[in-house]
């Protein structure tokens, strides 16, 4: 019945096939003979199958999770260097009517305050955002046809792209919004989207169907055949993620994977996006309620695990986890974070933090300044970089570049150049000083001489005002 090429959820997310996988990785998880041959073909830095990746996840051999650690780290060096993207969410509307259980924005839930941002107050929330130095966002949007159809989340894009405040620009618009039909995703690639993300929540058919007991989100096939409806509307680019918490974390990891594998098989690419959310507290959402909670150490071993199973694939974890948590798996193999973050719908605008519309409660709550300092002082990069859509270098174009070692000639300097951008638009003092430093530091480990030399032209100009230069 497991049929990775099918376009059918029950075929290739297959019951059977996780629960194989699981009595597999179980019979397995002390066999060190094939968990060293495991990491051994991790090293080619080619993946692992859900299988191979499934034994690693259940291993519990302190050595061997060292090592697969130790791996991670490596497999994130050498294919993101040390850069790391920075992006934030937008909070369109909060109106839903669904029913996920696990989410404040239930539509049973009468005691939250259903907000719906008007065009003129989307200004208000990018020019907040711009303000801070954003240049790549999120937009969240609970699912309702009457308040929320697809009509006003194109308006929104359109809006959120034509605002030039200052320096200000917001280049990339990714989304995540329910799943939706063909015509929906190819509306959303005209409007000049970056990633299609949609978190499957679980992967489990039975638990998913009791964790969004009615709507439209109820229909599980319709939900996991949604990146590929995405991609037949044109989308090269899609985000996967579970929310960690619901069930079980091995299930999900696997149904994660041969999801990958799944994509990868019928499209020739696979996501360009996994997202690792935890369930938080909300609204009426109390996480203790759930069974399946993990704690950061099995945390931190799936995002490594998942680091080196889709060595090209980048990862994401927002605001909903700690700085100590952030910092521990960032270095096993993160890409992407958010900072300054607020998940209400309006919240930017707003002086204080408001959480009356809120999604869930963000534990990282630093300013984005304090998370670019951050991030430059334990050694990274802060990448305000939206070059590869804009260069057409999206899907398996995407890909190619990461295979190509090119990455080191490109990305890295689209790095510096908006790092600097951010520097002289919007850092305080100290970051700028930091800033400054890194980036001549950082320049030296450019290695075409060319691509340095017009890389210093460009910082030179952004200095005296010119603005976007990207390879
Ligand atoms: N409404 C869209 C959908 O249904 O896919 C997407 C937008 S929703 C605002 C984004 C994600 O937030 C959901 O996919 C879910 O995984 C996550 N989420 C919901 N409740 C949460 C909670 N209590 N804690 C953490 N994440 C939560």
């Amino acid at each position: 019945m497991y049929d990775p090429k099918s376009l059918k959820a029950d075929e290739f997310i297959s019951d059977e096939e996780i629960r194989e996988t699981l009595a597999y990785a179980d019979a397995h998880r002390d066999d060190i003979e094939l968990v060293d041959k495991i990491i051994e073909k991790a090293k080619l830095r080619k993946g692992l199958s859900h299988r191979e990746a499934s034994v690693l996840l259940a291993c519990e051999n302190e050595d061997k999770i060292k090592e697969m650690y130790d791996l991670a780290e490596q497999i994130k060096k050498d294919f993101y260097g040390n850069r790391i993207v920075i992006f934030a969410p937008l909070y369109l509307s909060n109106y839903c009517v669904n029913s996920c259980v696990y989410c404040p924005y239930h539509c049973k839930n009468k005691h939250i305050a259903r907000k719906k941002l008007t065009q003129e107050e989307i200004k208000k929330e990018v020019i907040a955002l711009q303000d801070m130095g954003h240049k790549r966002l999120a937009i969240e949007s609970g699912e309702d046809p009457v308040n929320n159809p697809i009509e006003y989340i194109l308006d929104s894009i359109k809006t959120i792209y034509s605002i030039k405040h200052k320096n200000g620009a917001i280049r990339r618009v990714n989304v995540n919004i329910a799943a939706t039909t063909v015509e929906n995703y190819r509306k959303l690639k005209e409007a000049g989207i970056g990633t299609y993300i949609l978190f499957q929540e679980t992967y489990h058919k039975k638990s998913y169907e009791q964790l969004h007991p009615a709507g439209p989100k109820h229909d599980y096939c319709y939900h996991t055949e949604a990146m590929d409806r995405a991609m037949e509307g044109g989308i090269d680019d899609v985000g996967l993620g579970v929310l960690f918490g619901l069930e079980m974390y091995r299930y999900e990891f696997a149904g994660l994977l041969m999801h990958a594998e799944h994509l990868e098989a019928v499209h020739g690419v696979g996501p360009h996006t996994i997202s690792v959310p935890r369930l938080k507290r909300a609204d009426d959402i109390d996480p203790d309620e759930f069974d399946n909670g993990i704690s950061d150490e099995t945390f931190a071993k799936i995002c490594a695990l998942i680091r080196i199973a889709v060595p090209y694939t980048g990862m994401i974890v927002s605001t909903r986890e700690s700085q100590s948590v952030r910092e521990k798996i960032i270095r096993l193999g993160v890409s992407q974070v958010s900072g300054g973050s607020r998940t209400s719908v309006g919240g930017y605008a707003q002086d204080e933090r408001p959480h009356d519309t809120e999604q869930f409660d963000v534990s990282d709550q630093r300013t984005l300044d304090d998370v670019v300092k951050w991030l430059m002082e334990m050694g990274y990069i802060p990448s305000f970089c939206t070059a590869c859509y804009r260069e057409g270098r999206t899907g398996d174009r995407f890909m190619s570049l990461c295979k190509s070692g090119q990455i080191q000639n490109c990305c890295h300097p689209n790095a510096l150049m908006t790092l600097k951008e951010y520097l002289m638009d919007y850092a305080s003092e100290e970051t700028k000083k930091v800033g400054e430093a890194l980036i001549i530091k950082e320049l030296e480990n450019i290695p075409k001489e060319k691509v340095k030399q017009i890389c210093i032209d460009n910082l030179k100009a952004i200095e005296t005002g010119s603005r976007d230069f990207r390879f």
